[in-house]
């Protein structure tokens, strides 16, 4: 059966993949401006500026990374989830885009490398998750009958307020690192991540931004919560 696909954007074209893929294996060149440990169940939040890399690490194994970014000069427009879905599809990876909210809808983060293989799973189940809301105080007191478990919503709020950024537009996560799908009756599922310890995803900032991320507390992570490392670059020669 034919299908549509998103609102027919097309992606990135094979000379700006090139030019990314070639970002990303020139690691030799990069100077280190941020890198930072994120202990487990709790949140952080930098600049990344335009034209830097920011490369987050399941450095002590899988662990599910709640991603939320704003344009620094504005924090009302900020990554759009259901925006990005609907372009770039259920599931992040390699020359993906991070849209922002209107109006101006433009391009924030560009994904340059992700080393989490992407096997085969039921459901067409996948890394890197556009698909779930981030948890909250609420959503868990849903889930166990308790409001005071930690959660993204809070650490993500925390982690901006303690940057001194807004944190009135803490909004749906890139759920980085999390195996998602849809089954058969139409409910959301997850799996324990594919990521291994060791594995990153790097992201090329379009434009200035604020990055507030979380180590989900949440029952995604497979075998216990852990701590994320956050490493930003300098990519431009002589900066
Ligand atoms: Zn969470």
């Amino acid at each position: 059966m034919e299908t549509t696909t998103g609102y027919g954007y097309q992606g990135l074209d094979a000379a700006v993949l090139a030019r990314f893929a070639a970002m990303a294996a020139d690691t030799a060149s990069r100077i280190v401006v941020l890198d930072r440990y994120v202990e487990k169940e709790t949140g952080s939040a930098f600049p990344v500026r335009q034209g830097q890399v920011l490369r987050i690490s399941c450095c002590d194994g899988p662990q599910v990374c709640d991603f939320n970014a704003f344009a620094i000069d504005d924090p009302a427009e900020h990554f759009w989830s259901g925006r990005t879905r609907t372009l770039q599809g259920a599931h992040l990876s390699v020359g993906d885009r991070l849209w922002s909210t209107e109006p101006k809808m433009r391009p924030m983060f560009t994904i340059i490398a992700d080393t989490v293989p992407r096997d085969p799973l039921p459901h067409n189940a996948a890394s890197h998750d556009l698909i779930y809301a981030r948890c909250s105080a609420r959503a868990w007191g849903l889930r166990y009958g308790r409001f005071d478990m930690p959660n993204c919503n809070t650490n993500l709020t925390r982690a901006l307020q303690a940057a001194g950024f807004p944190a009135t537009h803490v909004h749906d996560a890139f759920n980085i690192f999390m195996t998602t799908g849809i089954d058969e009756k139409h409910r959301l599922f997850f799996l324990p991540p594919q990521a291994r310890q060791g594995d990153f995803m790097e992201l090329h900032a379009e434009i200035d931004t604020m990055v507030a991320i979380s180590c989900c507390p949440g029952d995604c992570n497979g075998d216990g919560n852990k701590g994320l490392q956050v490493t930003v670059y300098d990519t431009r020669p002589g900066a």
